[in-house]
């Protein structure tokens, strides 16, 4: 991906920035469409993982549309082309704010994670003679084997509807005139490698189907959510999206008439980007060499947080290999983006590219230590 002459263009900008591969991007877009249309699935892009606008009018223009977790990534993604009809709208605390922008804007659905939710966007929908569709998102209690801070789908998580509460929802939708119960949805975490978990998950919907269908209640659409991982180590392979959604396809057992919904974040933006930074010092440790960046975990907190690994190369130098700790500026020791990495020969003044930064990247940045945020830079104007 870096040849010598964009890593040579890439070298006269002002670091650190983010690099978006448009042709990657355009790739996955047409790989995820080309998948999903053999089975007329509908996906909604997760704007939680990449909000930078050309990100978004791209996928927005490949008809894509929109899985929000705030008013503002609403608002976003209409402004990005995103249509209204193809928006859902996820998040366990929806302000009164942000589910009057749902309303206002006429969302496809609200995917509603508690009994007083539906209360309240009941009695907001009431107060604007309007009714909102909603669809149930479910904790289906299914192990995602991902790191513990991102995964959602098991007990006791604060995400979603416990399956034992399901009695009591129904109960009060009985009583709810201004919502109308459309779909069942479901995330069970992200960055899931073992397709096992998607495979439980099939079972758990088609269990809950019967449930449902038991009470005579109609459900128009399964949401399946996001999730897929992508590889870290190969930061130019494209997720299987063939594999994923032929295991739903086999697996899901649809009543007639029913949609299947997904809303893939990482996978479609992961990808698609790196983070650029100079080496600003080598220092000879005792154990290692430390590179020490101009990029931080203001710019990319994944490491940090996740103790996510990214792949990390020499754009520049092409000598013999030496192993380095690559650290950032920023004053916590969690600020490094990997520990005995083997690099090419660095040296000050170098570029590093940290790969497959394209997701949870740019939309976590923070101004800690007062740094400025890192721009975005795309292979389409270099
Ligand atoms: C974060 C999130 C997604 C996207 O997850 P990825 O792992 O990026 O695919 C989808 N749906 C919901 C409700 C989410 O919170």
């Amino acid at each position: 991906m870096f040849n010598k002459d964009i890593a040579g263009r890439l070298a006269k900008l002002k670091t650190p920035f983010y690099y978006y591969d448009m042709d990657m991007l355009d790739k996955t877009v047409g790989l995820i469409r080309k998948e999903a249309e053999r089975y007329s699935y509908k996906i909604h892009y997760a704007l939680k993982s990449n909000a930078n606008e050309r990100i978004l009018s791209k996928i927005s223009s490949s008809g894509l549309g929109a899985d929000c977790v705030s008013g503002n990534e609403i608002l976003m993604a209409l402004k990005t082309g995103f249509r209204a009809k193809d928006i859902v709208f996820a998040g366990v605390g929806k302000t009164d704010e942000e589910i009057i922008t749902g309303i206002n804007n006429d969302i496809f659905c609200f995917n509603v994670e508690s009994i007083q939710e539906m209360e309240v966007i009941d009695k907001l929908s009431s107060e604007r003679n309007y009714t909102s569709r909603i669809a149930l998102r479910i904790n289906p209690d299914i192990e995602a084997y991902t790191h513990k801070y991102i995964t959602t789908g098991i007990e006791e998580t604060k995400f979603g509807i416990n399956i034992w509460e399901l009695d009591n929802v129904i109960e009060t939708l009985h009583s709810l005139h201004n919502i109308e119960l459309i779909g069942l949805h479901f995330h069970i975490g992200s960055q899931i490698r073992r397709m096992n978990a998607f495979k439980s998950l099939c079972t758990r919907v088609n269990e809950l189907q019967t449930w449902f269908e038991n009470r005579n209640i109609t459900i128009d659409h399964i949401n399946v959510g996001g999730g897929l991982g992508i590889n870290y180590d190969d930061p130019d392979e494209i997720p299987d999206f063939e594999e994923y959604f032929g295991i739903f396809n086999e697996l899901l057992e649809l009543r007639s008439g029913q949609t299947v919904h997904f809303e893939p974040g990482r996978s479609v933006t992961g990808q698609t980007g790196s983070l650029i930074t100079r080496v600003l010092y080598i220092k000879n440790g005792s154990h290692t060499n430390f590179a020490i960046v101009d990029a931080g975990m203001t710019d990319l907190i994944r490491p940090a947080l996740y103790q996510a690994h990214h792949k990390i190369e020499n754009i520049i130098s092409q000598k013999a290999r030496e192993k380095y700790t690559v650290v950032g500026p920023i004053c916590e020791s969690s600020d490094s983006f990997g520990k005995y990495i083997e690099l090419s020969l660095t040296e000050r003044g170098d570029l590093l590219a940290i790969r497959s930064a394209g997701a949870y990247g740019e939309v976590m940045t923070s101004n800690y230590n007062l740094r400025n945020k890192a721009p975005a830079v795309f292979s389409v104007d270099l």
